[in-house]
């Protein structure tokens, strides 16, 4: 893989870093940390490699989708059973 490309907004040139992607979604929230992210340094733009951005969206996706039968299986009393989800890898 590059690393680096040019920025899609002002052409800079975008470097290969680490950071962390919020999602939210009916409720619940997930940060995914440590993604490899192309960023320019001049405005910010973050862009994600293809392939990874695709393995992101389904692993968040697939977390939303039980999130939320775990919430609706819940009992009223109790719910929201949760609000969030933090997942972490121990040693990167
Ligand atoms: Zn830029």
């Amino acid at each position: 893989m590059k690393k680096q490309k040019p920025c899609p907004e002002c052409h800079s040139t975008m470097e290969l870093k680490k950071t962390t992607i919020h999602f939210e979604r009916e409720g619940f929230y997930a940060d995914v940390e440590n993604v490899s992210a192309f960023i320019c340094p001049k405005c910010g733009t973050r862009s994600i490699p293809g392939n990874l951005a695709v393995n992101i969206s389904n692993t968040v996706e697939a977390l939303f989708k039980s999130a939320k039968e775990v919430r609706t299986s819940t009992e009223k009393d109790l719910a929201p059973a949760f609000s969030g989800i933090s997942f972490h890898i121990a040693r990167a």
